[in-house]
Parts: structure tokens; C-alpha cells; sequence
């Protein structure tokens, strides 16, 4: 017999209606023979509301206390769920997260889960119910109610598709599937068939607020294919396959997203001796908030400038851990920018492509969009831009990539699903070890190449168009690009840090060198660099990972010179010298999670 987990998101559940056309679809699904799971969200945007009350009755809530809270928003739900099941003539049985013994961590508000209780639900099934699960949330060891973080009841849904060995996992929601951006924002984006899912995990975390992106890092871990469609009642068109394939396999950038509500913290003035980075990061994931986009300024007059990224919702505990960590390493300030908002594109074809930067960049200098700061990893590139203009500055880029035009070449869902289902099979044994560690950091390997040279272009204008300038001129030459990072600005001048393979360094050399001699900068190069990366899934999400390497090399007193992060990927670049003995160091302190 087949099973299938059918998640409704708040707006699909948001009244009477609604809820009772969602039960009717897992009813259909049942008569066609199927064992159904449904995992439902708060009603509409109840959860919205219980945040506000409890903001009035406390400044800062108490955390346990909060998920207590927001927990009772499914749980209405799940009931009401089953009644309207029950009135349809079906059986159905609702759970909250601790009777299906979805065990978490203590994080509350991101808990993390830890293990479900299976047989529980496997039981019910058999019974011929259908089982209707409370979404986003979780019981930790002593009993405490928590919840997965805003979002969190497609994780749920995913988690439990793992589990139980799903055959399929819809997501019904307010949209026609997943979008190449938010078609809140571009009414030109365009519905994809299908979308793989290290591009899905890094939309999510990027700002794609369609998916939480966790739910996705169960999907890649667990081969999981999920079907992101529409739950409005006439509408029973296919949606998003979210699967390994993606949907064209010719095309530099699938999507486009935008975080909105971020903010950069700067520490200035930090010593420059080894372990000081570590101490701060360290504190940062001791407060459980996760950073991105970590950028460190080349050292002057023995001390540097470090920076990093964190959502509004996690600046007050980021400021205060790097406040008291600055204090602790001599560091002379904590500064915290202007609203800022993070533009990224996202493609697997962009590991193959040269190009896509410069397009990007051009496209937000023609729409006067200052980049504050650049990182990419192999399959993005984010730029940090002021958040009055985040909406104009997506839209340009979805433009610039054509991402509203069809591709050709096209992947069609049932490949993606065929994909998936042969992923799974070749898998099977791995992912029995891996559904002991559930959410835990999994970790393939780390690896060193020492193909790459390091270029940059120091101290060039803080305006937009010089970033477009260098990558059209790189562009030009067809040099492929690996990682870039631009620096913090400082009295209006910044550094932009790129890495090409050995045999282009020259090329690469010569072209900097123009743009130094336009833009009044410095050229600097550096021919035996080493990027150590470490690829798993989960390596930014969770906050522990970044620590993990700078405390290896931070021992063996090795310098990190850039880092670019994605969700699947973690790279530093060292200096050759230094490459093997890092790669030695990563490996020996990811050993206990290389799976
Ligand atoms: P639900 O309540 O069903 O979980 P969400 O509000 O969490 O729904 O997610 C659906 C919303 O995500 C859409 O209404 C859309 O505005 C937004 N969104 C952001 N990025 C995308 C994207 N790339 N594709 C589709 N929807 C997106
Ligand atoms: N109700 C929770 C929220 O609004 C979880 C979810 O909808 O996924 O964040
Ligand atoms: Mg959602």
C-alpha cells in the first residue's frame, strides 16, 4: 500500500472552508488507496497573532513559554482537521508533536528533531485512519513543548515522509509551486515543473519563503522528492517537483530570492593574531544564531575589520555575543549597518559556467543598486544591498537572467520523480545510517584544490558599477570564477577578492591591474592558494560547522583568507603551503560526523 504526507500550509487552512477541502483531498487520496498523513499549520495568521499577544504581555518573552504558545496554533487545527474528517464519513486521529514523540533538542524557537516515533503513526495507519499531525512542533527530554523555528511545519512534513518511508510528499499552499522568485514581487516570475534540491536549499535559506529550508535538508538527506502545489479547490494541476534533478540542465541561474530583514555587523579593529576570528564565531553559535556572508578585511597595522550577517530576528542575541566577545579579544568596536537586504541567484549550472557574476552585477549597477557586500559559493552568488532597495534590485535580476522565460531543455516531473526514486534505491543502506542522526550534521568529506590563484583588487570605491566593470573584463576573457568576496568598506574604499584557476592568473592579473589604474585601487595576487572545502548537508545551518574548522586551523595557527559558505558546502582558502596539513586538520575535526 502506498502512503503519502499531505501538508496545508496557514492559508490553506485558514477557515471552515478550507479546512474542509483539504480534508476531502486526503479523503480522495485515501479512497484511492493510499495511507495519508496530513500535517497542518496554525490557521491562517494565527501564529502572527500569538507572537503579537505575547509581546504585549511580556518585552521578552520567555522562550519555553513562547513555544507553549505557539504550539496551540496546530493544535486547534489537528482537531478541527479531524472533525471535519469524521463528518465526511472518514477516520482520522490528530496528534500533537509529543504524541507522535517527534523528539527535539532544547533550542526552542529552532529546535532541531532528534527522532519520531514511527511505529505510533504506522499503527494508526494500519487501523485505516488517517493520522493528522500537528506541524512544527516537538517535545525535548524533559517534556518541554518546542517549536522548529517560523515555517517549521514543512519540516515536519518532510521529517515524517522520511521516516515512514513516504512515496510521495505534497505541500499544499497559496501558490502555483515553487517560482523562479517570490511572485509577490515579480509578477513576471514564472512557476518551475521542477527544481533540484541543492538549489531549493539554498532558495530557502536565501529568502525563498515558499519552503523551510530545513525541510529541504531532509529532503536531499533522505531522497525525499516533495510536490510544492496549490490547495485552492479547482486547482488540481501539478506543481514543483523538488527532487535531485534540476530543471534545465543548460542554464546558469534556475532562481532568484531576496531576504528582506537583515542586518551586518561589523567588528572593527581586531587584533590580528590566530584564534581571534574562532573566539567570535564561537560565541556567535554558543548563542545559537546562525550567520552568513562572513567577511574579514586583509589586516592593517596588525588588526582587521570582521563582518557577518544575521537575520533581524537574531540581531539583539548576535549583537550581545559579539559585543562580549569583542570585549573579551581587544577588539575596538561592534558597528551595525544600515537596514540591508540580501539579492542572491541561485543554479547548479552556474559550477560550470563563467559569466553569471558579471550579469548580476551589471544588472544591479544599471539599477543604481550599491553592492555592499558579495559571496558566493559554487552554485550562488549573494550581493548585500540597502533594504529600501532589495524589491527594485530582485526584480532587475530576475530580469537580467530571463529566469520568466521557459528554458529549453526542460526536465520533466516524472524524470525528476524517476531520479529520485533510483537516488533512493542506491541509497538505501546510507540512509538507514543516516535516519539514526535524523538532523544532525552529516558530512560527506572535506577536500583541498590547489588549482586556484588568488586576485584582488584593493581599495577600489565603494559605488556601484566597479564590480560589474571587473567581471565583464574577466568575463570577457572567458576566466571562470570560483569564489569572490568583497570586502567591508571602509572611508568609502573596499576590496573585491576573487579566485581563477593557476593557469589564468596571469590573464587574471593583468585585467585587475587595468581596473586598479581606472579606479585609482591596488592589485595584489597570491599564486599558491588552497581551498579546503567541507561538503555535507547543513554546513551553515548549523551554527557549529564554521566553528568546527576555524577551531582545526585556528590550532595549527593557519590563517583563513576568504570563506564562502552555501548550505551544502563550506570553503576557506588558505595558503598553499598550508593546504595539505588543513586538509589533514578538517578531516580530524569532522571525523565523528563524516557519514
Ligand atoms: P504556507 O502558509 O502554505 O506555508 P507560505 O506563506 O509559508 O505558505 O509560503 C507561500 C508563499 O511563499 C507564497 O505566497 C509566496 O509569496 C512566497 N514565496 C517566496 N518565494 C517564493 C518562490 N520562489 N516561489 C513561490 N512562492 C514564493
Ligand atoms: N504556524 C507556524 C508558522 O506560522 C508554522 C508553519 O506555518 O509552518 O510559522
Ligand atoms: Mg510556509
Amino acid at each position: 500500500m502506498s502512503l503519502i504526507v499531505q501538508k496545508f500550509g496557514g492559508t490553506s487552512v485558514a477557515d471552515a472552508e478550507k479546512i474542509r477541502a483539504a480534508a476531502r483531498r486526503a479523503l480522495r487520496a485515501q479512497q484511492q488507496g493510499a495511507q495519508v498523513v496530513m500535517v497542518v499549520s496554525a490557521m491562517g495568521k494565527n501564529t502572527d497573532v500569538l507572537v503579537d499577544l505575547a509581546g504585549q504581555v511580556c518585552d521578552s518573552p520567555p522562550a519555553r513559554e513562547m513555544d507553549m504558545l505557539l504550539s496551540t496554533g496546530e493544535q486547534v487545527s489537528v482537531a478541527l482537521m479531524a472533525m471535519a474528517i469524521h463528518d465526511l464519513g472518514g477516520q482520522a486521529v490528530s496528534l500533537t508533536g509529543a504524541q507522535m514523540e517527534i523528539r527535539t533538542d532544547s533550542a526552542h524557537g529552532k529546535a532541531r528533531i532528534r527522532s519520531i516515533g514511527a511505529d505510533r503513526i504506522r499503527a494508526h495507519l494500519e487501523t485505516g485512519r488517517i493520522v493528522i499531525a500537528a506541524g512544527f512542533q516537538g517535545i525535548d527530554e524533559d517534556l518541554n513543548i518546542t517549536t522548529l523555528g517560523r515555517g517549521g511545519s514543512d519540516t515536519t512534513a518532510v521529517a515524517l515522509a522520511a521516516v515512514l518511508g513516504a512515496d510521495a510528499c505534497e505541500i499544499y499552499t497559496d501558490v502555483d509551486g515553487v517560482f523562479t522568485t517570490d511572485p509577490r514581487i515579480e509578477p513576471a516570475a514564472r512557476k518551475m515543473d521542477c527544481v533540484s534540491h541543492d538549489e531549493m536549499l539554498e532558495l530557502a535559506s536565501l529568502g525563498a519563503g515558499v519552503m523551510h529550508s530545513r525541510s529541504i535538508e531532509f529532503g536531499k538527506k533522505f531522497n525525499v522528492p516533495i510536490h510544492v502545489r496549490n490547495s485552492g479547490v479547482f486547482t488540481d494541476a501539478p506543481g514543483t517537483i523538488i527532487g535531485p534533478l534540476p530543471e534545465s540542465p543548460d542554464r546558469p541561474v534556475s532562481g532568484a530570492a531576496l531576504t528582506k530583514n537583515e542586518a551586518q555587523l561589523t567588528v572593527a579593529g581586531v587584533p590580528d593574531t590566530p584564534g581571534v576570528s574562532l573566539a567570535l564565531l564561537e560565541a556567535l553559535a554558543t548563542a545559537n544564531t546562525t550567520v552568513d556572508m562572513i567577511v574579514q578585511n586583509r589586516a592593517r597595522d596588525g588588526r582587521t575589520d570582521i563582518s557577518f550577517t544575521v537575520l533581524d530576528s537574531e540581531l539583539k542575541a548576535a549583537e550581545m555575543a559579539a559585543r562580549l566577545a569583542a570585549e573579551r579579544i581587544g577588539a575596538r568596536e561592534v558597528r551595525r549597518s544600515e537596514p540591508v537586504s540580501k539579492v542572491s541567484v541561485v543554479g547548479l549550472g552556474m559550477a560550470r559556467q563563467a559569466g553569471v557574476a558579471q550579469v548580476m552585477f551589471r544588472a544591479l549597477a544599471d539599477a543604481g543598486v550599491n553592492i555592499q557586500a558579495i559571496t558566493t559559493s559554487e552554485i550562488k552568488v549573494s550581493c548585500l544591498v540597502n533594504r529600501d532597495q532589495g524589491q527594485e534590485a530582485l526584480r532587475a535580476v530576475h530580469r537580467a537572467f530571463e529566469l520568466g522565460r521557459e528554458p529549453a531543455n526542460c526536465t520533466t516531473a516524472g524524470e525528476s520523480l524517476a531520479a529520485a526514486k533510483e537516488a533512493k534505491a542506491a541509497d538505501a543502506g546510507a540512509v538507514i545510517a543516516r535516519l539514526q542522526a535524523m538532523e544532525e550534521l552529516s558530512i560527506d568529506g572535506c577536500e583541498l584544490d590547489e588549482t586556484q590563484a588568488l586576485v584582488s583588487l584593493r581599495h577600489a570605491p565603494d559605488q556601484p558599477g566597479i564590480s560589474a566593470a571587473v567581471f565583464e573584463a574577466i568575463a570577457d576573457r572567458g576566466l571562470m570564477v570560483d569564489l569572490i568576496v568583497q570586502g567591508i568598506a571602509e572611508d568609502g574604499r573596499t576590496d573585491i577578492g576573487l579566485t581563477v584557476p593557476r593557469k589564468d592568473l596571469a590573464a587574471a592579473e593583468q585585467i585587475v591591474a587595468e581596473m586598479a589604474k581606472r579606479f585609482q585601487g591596488g592589485v595584489a595576487s597570491e599564486k599558491e592558494i588552497g581551498i579546503l572545502s567541507v561538503t555535507g548537508v547543513g554546513v551553515r545551518s548549523h551554527t557549529g560547522a564554521a566553528t568546527r574548522i576555524f577551531r582545526a586551523l585556528s590550532e595549527e595557527g593557519i590563517n583563513v583568507e576568504l570563506i564562502g559558505t552555501s548550505e551544502v558546502k563550506l570553503s576557506v582558502v588558505v595558503a598553499g603551503e598550508h593546504g595539505a596539513r588543513a586538509l589533514k586538520a578538517a578531516n580530524a575535526a569532522f571525523a565523528d560526523v563524516i557519514r
